[in-house]
């Protein structure tokens, strides 16, 4: 009993919280106007029970016809204005609710980008992330809980306006004199029996709405393969992703019965299962609800044949309780959708609720001489997020402005890891890393940012236009954009668009977007890097996608993409870090090896003699076959 209040209250806590969120996002007058829509649609129906019950008892009462008139006028106008004030008030909510939706999903976005990168890289904020997903995708979620708030609160007023309706009916008298039984319906005992059938059986209708309800949800969750249908939609049946494999291979055929077996048929299940809940339990509360009515109608039927009222007042008492019946059932079923819709509120609140880990300092980009720039790794050592081993052992290294290190190392051997601590997307377990002598933990990290113009081995291009991925804003300099394709290479390449820079690329947004070579795509990377005009250059094998000319081109170049900043440059192939004023060797997360290529070339039993020989005699042999 304990637990299920805990429950209770916790659920009550998440409710309150997603409406406050709901009335950040739209402001306290939608939920307002939510409410009343609410409100007059389930109140209306009241008017037309009340003027029926008027009209019959006016013609019971042989009226004349102008009064019997003037109550059909009422009624019908009343009708036709509340139904025009609910059908803009409707429109108006469901816009509001589309734009509830869109920005809470603008707000988990905000919020995933302005994570710190390892708190959002790290598996339990990835899982919570997947999880949200995976249940927005079945349309719940934060819109639809002011709709059901506001549901119950107009179908609370529901329930008000009918007992009152219905409670003229405890005092209404026998006007005829009654005999034997006829005489038990014209005591209050009578009007209390009806009254616990009642209860009674609202009860029984709440009870069994809300299980409804609660299966229904449990049922829809339990189909875990939303996330598969989304992966085969994404990947699978995706052209530039699997679609000349899945030509090749012919994989069609086992695609379509993955689907069928994994994906389709569990949700035909599903869909079955919940129609037979709503069903089984649709029977069990309609059955109640007909036995109710056929009650209400013999108790004011008997009520009214003791001369208590006329027959007017039967239409209006049976249609008020009618109303409250469905109303109760009604509040009931809203609040176990809200209960049932909880625990992804929860894990969506949950998510907001991040916040990032990483300490950030105060100090500004401007105290820092980028003309005399020096970092340096005091005995740093790291391990990823939620793994073991360490990565980088007990680092030191000074890098001085003007440098161009040259970093190599076998696949795995850390040297991409060690960048990613440069730029802090990870802090180090131990020791720290230093700029002029300060610890970088000490600036404003999107201060500390503007330092870098890194080109990562795995960089991702936007599919938006040319101009804007270079410069990473729409307004940018055109003749600046140009310049630095000029360097990467891609000069050519984009002058052939015919949009120019104005060019989208990959066809996502745009069917006329330019898809692109891996090699293009990295000449873009580079050109990015230079528009940020970072004072220190990182470029991670940004050379792996280019032929062998555009690669010659890069090295040719570097120099001129460099110039004088300090750079350092990360490659698997060797003699292509010749042109580097030094090289450090990495070997599983420690530095082995440092100086020019001639300095460790005269060591015949370092690491990078032995790549040099290896990768020497792999090009010998490619050139002699
Ligand atoms: P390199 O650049 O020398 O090829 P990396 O620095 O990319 O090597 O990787 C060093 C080690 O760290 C590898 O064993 C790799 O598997 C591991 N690693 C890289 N990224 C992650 C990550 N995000 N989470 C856990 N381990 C990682």
């Amino acid at each position: 009993m304990k637990e299920k209040f805990i429950a209770l209250k916790n659920d009550i806590s998440v409710i309150l919280k997603s409406l406050g969120l709901i009335n950040d996002y739209l402001g306290n007058h939608y939920l307002l106007i939510n409410t009343v829509q609410m409100t007059l649609r389930t109140v209306a129906p009241y008017i037309t029970v009340y003027c029926t019950g008027l009209v019959i008892t006016a013609l019971t009462q042989g009226k004349e016809f102008s009064v019997i008139l003037r109550y059909v006028l009422i009624a019908s106008f009343s009708t036709l204005i509340s139904d025009l004030i609910m059908r803009w008030m409707n429109f108006y909510r469901l816009t509001m609710l589309n734009s509830c939706y869109y920005k809470h999903c603008a707000v988990l976005s905000r919020k995933a980008l302005s994570l710190d990168y390892a708190k959002a890289e790290s598996s339990s904020v990835q899982t919570l992330r997947g999880k949200i997903e995976e249940t927005a995708n079945h349309g719940d979620g934060i819109a639809w809980v002011a709709d059901m708030a506001a549901q119950i609160i107009a179908n609370a007023a529901s329930i008000v306006i009918a007992i009152i309706m219905v409670s003229g009916m405890a005092f209404g008298r026998a006007t005829k004199s009654l005999s034997g039984a006829m005489k038990f319906a014209d005591t209050p005992y009578f009007t209390a029996l009806l009254a616990v059938i009642t209860v009674l059986c609202i009860s029984l209708t709440v009870k069994y709405q809300s299980i409804a309800e609660k299966k229904n949800f449990k049922s829809y969750n339990s189909v875990k393969c939303w996330p598969l249908k989304e992966h085969y939609d994404k990947k699978y049946l995706n052209e530039t992703d699997c679609g000349k494999d899945v030509r090749i291979y012919n994989e069609a055929p086992l695609l379509n019965e993955e689907l069928k077996t994994k994906v389709y048929e569990p949700i035909t299940r599903n869909v079955k299962e919940r129609f037979k809940i709503w069903a089984t339990y649709g029977s069990v509360t309609g059955i109640i609800s007909n036995v109710l009515g056929g009650t209400v109608y013999i108790f004011v039927g008997l009520k009214a044949f003791t001369g208590a009222f006329g027959a007017g007042k039967v239409v209006e008492y049976y249609g008020a309780i009618t109303k409250l019946i469905n109303s109760c059932s009604d509040i009931a079923g809203c609040f176990g959708y809200l209960r049932a819709n909880c625990p992804q509120m929860k894990q969506e609140l949950e998510y907001l609720a991040l916040t990032s880990d990483m300490e950030n300092g105060t100090r500004k980009a401007d105290e820092i001489d980028t003309d005399n720039l020096e970092f340096e790794f005091h005995n740093v050592s790291f391990r990823y997020p939620e793994t073991e081993p360490l990565v980088l052992k007990n680092i030191s290294l000074k890098i001085t402005q003007g440098e161009h290190l040259a970093v190599v190392g076998m696949n795995g051997s850390g040297k991409s890891t060690m960048i990613k601590l440069l730029a802090r997307l990870y802090d180090p377990n131990e020791g720290y890393i230093t700029v002029n002598g300060i610890d970088i933990r000490e600036f404003d990290y999107t201060e500390y940012l503007k330092l870098f113009s890194i080109v990562f081995q795995d960089f991702k291009l936007l599919a938006f236009s040319v101009g804007e991925n270079i410069a990473c804003s729409e307004e940018y300099d055109e003749q600046k954009v140009w310049n630095c394709l000029k360097m990467s290479g891609a000069y050519d390449r984009v002058k052939e668009f015919p949009n120019g820079l104005k060019q989208s690329i990959y066809k996502l947004y745009e069917k006329d977007g330019v898809d692109l070579s891996g090699g293009e795509e990295q000449k873009l990377a580079i050109a990015r890097a230079l528009y940020k005009d970072g004072a220190f250059v990182v470029l991670d094998e940004p050379t792996a996608a280019l032929d062998p000319i555009a690669e010659s081109e890069i090295y040719s170049k570097f120099n001129e993409i460099v110039g004088s900043k300090t750079a350092v440059y990360i490659s698997h192939r060797l003699s292509s870090c010749r042109f580097c004023s030094r090289i450090i060797v990495f070997d599983k997360g420690e530095i082995i090896q440092q100086g020019t290529h001639e300095e460790l070339l005269a060591q015949p039993d370092g690491k990078y003699y032995k790549l040099w020989n290896a990768q020497a005699q792999y090009y010998n042999e490619k050139t002699t076959a």
